[in-house]
């Protein structure tokens, strides 16, 4: 299965996403760490890819999907994989979509975690004290937020319009969250199922 996970920063996508690639056995790709890991390198591109995550802001679209076509093209996500952080906006999607597309594939399913703003904030401002993540200061969460309900909320629309969407309501605690999710791929994986000739 292909999956996409969308949620804002401080929803619990993180945890949810660990579970699911457990419970799925497919690899989990994270943007957020693809590019923390590039920002680490004493580079001119990890100091370009900096400047974005510092201040909050997405990193540049065909960058971002060509780390992710490179980490596609390794066998273990022939079968599958769990999407996190990307597509980030309606024009990754597309992009997204292309590339499946030329490989033969499609996404599966796009999960939403909703959870409201000051909440968001509340479990983000927490993170920052035990994790200490740069991008984890209160003008940083705010803008991050603020790309979240600007740019990537469309994505919801978009995929909503294409049959993909399964929304999940993450102001509950980890463990009926993770129910919600289960029964939403276990619902998709048996409609794929009937599908199949
Ligand atoms: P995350 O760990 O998913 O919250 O991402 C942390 C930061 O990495 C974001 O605030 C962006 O600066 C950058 N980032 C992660 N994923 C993407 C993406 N798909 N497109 C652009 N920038 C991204």
């Amino acid at each position: 299965m292909r999956i996409v996970f969308i949620g804002p920063p401080g929803a619990g996508k993180g945890t949810q996403c660990k579970r699911l690639v457990e419970f799925l056995g497919i690899p989990h790709l994270s943007t957020g760490e693809m590019l923390r890991q590039v920002k680490k390198q004493d580079t001119a591109l990890g100091r370009w890819i900096a400047s974005y995550l510092d201040a909050g802001q997405l990193a540049p679209d065909h960058l971002v999907m060509r780390i992710v076509a490179h980490r596609l093209s390794k066998p273990d996500c022939k079968e599958g994989c769990l999407f996190d952080g990307f597509p980030r906006n309606v024009a990754q999607a597309e992009l997204l979509n292309d590339h499946l597309r030329s490989v033969g594939t499609q996404l599966d399913l796009v999960l939403d975690l909703a959870v409201v703003e000051e909440e968001l904030i509340d479990r983000l401002l927490r993170r920052a004290k035990i994790e200490s993540r740069m991008d984890d200061n209160y003008e940083t969460i705010k803008a991050r937020l603020k790309v979240f309900y600007t740019q990537t909320s469309p994505l919801l629309e978009y995929y909503r319009n294409l049959g993909l969407l399964a929304q999940v309501d993450g102001m509950q605690g980890p463990d009926q969250v993770f129910g919600q999710i289960k029964q939403a791929v276990l619902a998709r994986m048996s409609e794929r199922l009937e599908k199949r000739p």
